[in-house]
């Protein structure tokens, strides 16, 4: 559990980051690496979900996929170089997110790991042995300037998801959304204080039914989701819905996607005419 004060403290921190003047002033580039959706078919697609943000003060890989030759290979073709990764943000132990590490590792070992603190022995042990440079996360923290993480949320399956804060609003990368992606949307809202201009990674509800999807796409809306990007875990029937419930502020995030926020046009002073 975390403290109101923490909460409170960094709150604050977010909503002066994202204050304009002091936020990322655009130039935030995701590209997907790892999905099981295909966006550009010279990459392979294979379960598992790892994205790259590029822009802001560091360079940082969000999650790694299932396969580390994958994860290579894919980043080879999309001109990213191992190497110049600052930083990795794991989101949850499930393999499919994680399993890209030691492979990655072997490119990179002065990459620093931000995962979640509850983690288990096995990883422990093997940060340990492989000399990682680790951050364990427990609530939400700085990654480097106007990237945060959420912290450790969930109750079964413990997951933190990634928060950029731009002028027009947070940006949110989820690996599964374990936790619930009405729940870390809200706990995005509460940390940053702003309308979520994108929300995009996996979003976990296959085994829904239609009506209950649209429910949580319609929650999102009202929570104030400008662009949303599904893919990976969220279920194909799932994606549609979220395609019409979004219209032309639904992205693709498919493997081979490079998403420019700069290159998003909604802005907060057209009115929203959804
Ligand atoms: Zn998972
Ligand atoms: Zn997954």
């Amino acid at each position: 559990m975390r403290s109101a004060v923490n909460i409170m403290v960094l709150a604050l921190c977010l909503c002066g980051m994202a204050a304009p003047g002091a936020g990322a002033q655009g130039g935030i580039v995701i590209k997907v690496i790892y999905n099981n959706i295909v966006h550009d078919d010279n990459l392979k697609g294979r379960w598992g979900f790892a994205c790259l943000v590029e822009g802001a003060e560091k360079t940082i890989l969000f999650d790694t996929g299932g396969v580390g030759d994958l994860l290579l290979d894919n980043m080879k073709k999309m001109g990213i170089d191992p190497s110049a990764i600052d930083m990795v943000v794991l989101s949850h132990e499930h393999n499919d997110h994680t399993g890209g590490l030691e492979a990655f590792l072997k490119k990179n070992d002065k990459a620093i790991v931000f995962a979640p603190a509850s983690f288990s022995e096995k990883f422990q042990s093997f940060a340990k042995d492989e000399k990682i440079k680790k951050v364990d996360v427990k609530g939400p923290m700085s990654i480097c300037g106007n990237v945060y993480t959420t912290g450790e949320m969930g109750d079964k399956i413990i997951e933190q998801s990634l928060i950029i804060t731009t002028d027009r609003g947070p940006v949110l990368i989820t690996g599964c959304a374990h936790p619930g992606i009405v729940r870390i949307i809200e706990e995005t809202l509460d940390l940053a204080a702003k309308q979520p201009l994108l929300v995009m990674g996996g979003f976990h509800l296959p085994d829904l039914k239609d009506d209950e999807v649209r429910k949580i796409a319609g929650s999102m809306r009202e929570l104030g989701v400008v662009y949303c990007g599904p893919s990976h875990c969220t279920g194909d029937s799932a994606i549609g819905i979220f395609r019409e419930a979004f219209g032309k502020y639904f992205v693709e995030t498919g493997a081979g996607a490079v998403i420019e926020i700069d290159r998003l046009e909604w802005t907060p002073s057209v009115p929203d005419n959804r």
